[in-house]
């Protein structure tokens, strides 16, 4: 149970004031996690700000600098209103103070509402940007107004936080300052002599500090609040991690060795032979689940490497001792693609394989679910339906989990915390540096699908300034014509999918302007229905140009598409470029990149598309991905953080990951169940950070 100090912070956001079903929808997608639909208070505590407004300077009217922002005070004098049905000309209000007139300037203003909030012949405080026009100043839309009594409600350093659409700025700041005010005096959880040597402050302060900065060095990522709670989050992950292993590797007795018959049929059954890396990695696998220490292994390979083909023969080895496998996707799209690739395989070496996902229903869902559980299935693919209640298995030996681009592990603790004795293979097609594997998956082991399976074509990379788009088309237009397949990416707009939406839209009206029905759309608002339906138009042809934003980022295989375009690519980072250029590349004909940028180019969006251009290795790829970001790369925050952590940052961070790591190990050894003081404090910790799947661990012992 969540110690009851915390309730405050896992309240929904609408239990703030002022938060409606609207404004909260708005916050989920600024803050809310795939896994959790509503916000919680908590998770604005860790919405940091990027910058901050800075109101102190107030230079009297006169020496007001053109566009600096300001506060003034000022006496209203007099009010001109726009002439009556002239919406274009703006309503002025005339102030002045001892050093000059200014003209504060509203468009399409309420004039009730400025007659009562700019009285004449009243003092008022106002901040906001000064312009000057023809020698006049005059501010438009002062960001404050207050009556010279509230002065002290006048932020004057205010912080600014990354936005979404649908939430004004100053609503957005509001409602964080109240959630700020809802932490509780907490125990501290960090080793006192730890904070004591890095001069940190506890947690409470560091978060308050964080979002009512004084000065612009408290948004530095090094200074010590920031330090400290990026060490909170690193020790939390950690923490989590330990715990897994440490509950996960108690031995289950059980040693799973397969007599090869079904291994031999599904490798006959192969049209391909398989790579020394699977072989490898599967010979790996192999001693694991023979061992009686049960596996908790990570496969690591970039996009079309053959992770799926090692996944089922690591299933068949335990369906041949007796025992079922599982295979969990993040999503369902993917659950069938799993489905397809396996099922004609598992067919041939009478391996009998059911899919089970939400979609799953009635009869159908009854007879799987009948089979499952009395063992006619031997392998299950599906999402994450597998592992609710009213799924039982006859004899679950493996689990393997797809984690694709996600970072999960955490979120997954669930399927081992059921308590079952299962091995545990998780595959992951992020190439991660070897000095993150530790961050993302703690202690795991690790097999790498390093190479290419043969016959696979290195993939052309090329980039174009934009002003060559219409050439562009016109190459599609005569690849389609011989039957090719393109993937058109649509760049990220700011913080917001639905800009982000507009902006695939627009181009797919524009493609099929220029070049016919033949274009298809999907993007992350469409139901997932009619996704894939898109989907499956573009994968028969019948739309061979498909049009999307990064959805298809997520391991999507058609593997007969062959010309990729990645518009914006200067605002893409690395690993995601990356991703994206995976889609193409999966069979023997050759592959085509376009990588359109917008002129001029950055230094650091230069060496981007400069490193695709060079290599398609993954792991050098990721290593790169992290030395531009140590170089102080900032691409806005979608992918300038840490994927799977929100205040950490590899780059800046990196010596702490080990500390915590150290400190997680030492932790678990002295107390595992978090029994003791520190224990209970550090409960507090998992908590606020999400990781407590590993408290669920801990109950079931
Ligand atoms: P991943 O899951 O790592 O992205 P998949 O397992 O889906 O990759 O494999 C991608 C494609 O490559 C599939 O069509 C698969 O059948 C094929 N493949 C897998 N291993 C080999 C191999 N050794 N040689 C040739 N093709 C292979
Ligand atoms: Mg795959």
């Amino acid at each position: 149970m969540r110690p009851e100090i915390l309730n405050p912070l896992f309240r929904p956001v609408t239990s703030l004031d002022g938060v409606g079903p609207k404004i909260a929808v708005a916050l989920a997608r600024l803050v809310g996690s795939a896994d959790s639909d509503a916000p919680r208070v908590v998770d604005l505590l860790f919405h940091l700000p990027v910058a901050l407004i800075d109101r102190r300077k107030q230079p009297g009217i006169a020496l007001s600098p053109e566009g600096a922002i300001v506060t003034l005070k000022v006496r209203v004098d007099r009010h001109q209103k726009p002439p009556r049905g002239n919406r274009r000309i703006p309503y002025r209000v005339y102030c002045h103070d001892e050093t000059g007139e200014i003209a504060l300037t509203f468009f399409h203003a309420n004039d009730t509402w400025l007659e009562k909030t700019l009285p004449v012949g009243e003092t008022r405080y106002v901040s906001g940007r000064v312009e000057w026009f023809g020698g006049r100043p005059t501010m438009v839309h002062p960001d404050h107004i207050v009556a010279e009594a509230d002065f002290a409600s006048l932020p004057l350093i205010e912080p600014v936080y990354p936005m979404t659409a649908g939430l004004a700025r100053r609503t957005l700041a509001r409602i964080i300052d109240e959630a700020v005010d809802c932490l509780p005096v907490l125990q501290e959880w960090l080793d006192p002599a730890l904070v004591a040597k890095e001069t940190w402050p506890d947690f409470v302060s560091a978060i308050r500090t964080a979002h009512r900065p004084a000065a612009q060095r408290d948004l530095d990522p090094a200074s010590p609040h920031l330090t400290r709670l990026a060490y909170d989050e690193l020790l939390a992950s950690q923490l989590a991690l330990a715990l897994l292993r440490f509950h996960h590797r108690k031995s289950s007795g059980k040693r799973w060795r397969g007599d090869g018959r079904l291994k031999s049929k599904i490798l006959r059954a192969l049209p391909f032979r398989l790579t020394t890396s699977q072989h490898q990695a599967l010979a790996e696998i192999e001693a694991d689940l023979a061992s009686p220490e049960r596996m908790l292994r990570l496969l690591q390979g970039d996009v079309g490497s053959g992770k799926t083909v090692v996944a089922l023969l690591a299933a068949a080895t335990v369906i041949e001792a007796g025992a079922q496998a599982a295979l969990m996707a993040p999503t369902e799209l993917l659950a069938r693609q799993h489905a397809r690739t396996i099922a004609p395989i598992a067919k041939a070496a009478d391996v009998r394989v059911a899919i089970l996902t939400g979609r799953e229903k009635g009869r159908e869902r009854e007879a799987i679910l009948a089979g499952v559980k009395a063992g006619t299935i031997n392998l299950v693919v599906g999402t994450h339906a597998l592992f609710q209640a009213g799924v039982d298995f006859r004899a679950l030996a493996l689990v393997i989990v797809d984690e694709q681009h996600r970072f999960g592990v955490h979120q997954r603790l669930a399927l081992t915390a059921k308590g079952a004795a299962t091995e545990v293979l998780v595959m992951t097609a992020t190439p991660i540096p070897r000095t993150l594997v530790l961050t993302y998956y703690g202690d795991m082991d690790v097999s790498r699908l390093a190479e290419k399976p043969a016959g696979r074509r290195p993939i052309e990379t090329r980039a174009l300034p934009l002003e060559r788009l219409d050439e562009v088309v016109g190459r599609i237009r005569s690849a389609i014509a011989s039957g090719a397949k393109v993937y058109w990416v649509c760049p990220l707009v700011e913080e917001s999918e639905m800009l982000d939406v507009a902006a695939a839209e627009d181009r797919f009206a524009a493609l099929t302007e220029a070049l016919g029905p033949v274009v298809g759309l999907v993007h992350g608002r469409m139901k997932s229905a009619d996704r894939d339906r898109a989907m499956q138009r573009f994968v028969a042809g019948e739309t061979p140009v498909l049009v999307a934003t990064t959805v298809i980022e997520v391991g999507v295989d058609v593997s007969d598409a062959t010309i990729i375009v990645i518009e914006h690519a200067e605002r893409f980072g690395l690993a995601q470029l990356h991703q994206l250029r995976g889609r193409v590349g999966r069979s023997e004909r050759p592959s085509v990149c376009l990588l359109l940028y917008k002129k001029p180019l950055g230094a650091f969006a230069r060496d981007r598309l400069a490193i695709m251009r060079e290599t398609e290795d993954g792991f050098r790829i990721a290593e790169e991905d992290l030395r531009l970001r140590g170089g102080g790369e900032i691409l806005g925050t979608r992918q300038s953080g840490t994927p799977g952590f929100r205040i950490a940052r590899a780059e800046i961070h990196a010596g702490l990951m080990e500390v915590a790591r150290d400190d997680a190990q030492l932790i678990v050894e002295r107390d595992p169940g978090l029994a003791g003081a520190r224990g209970e404090a550090l409960r507090n910790l998992l908590y606020l950070f999400g990781r407590d799947g590993a408290i669920r661990l801990l109950r079931s012992g």
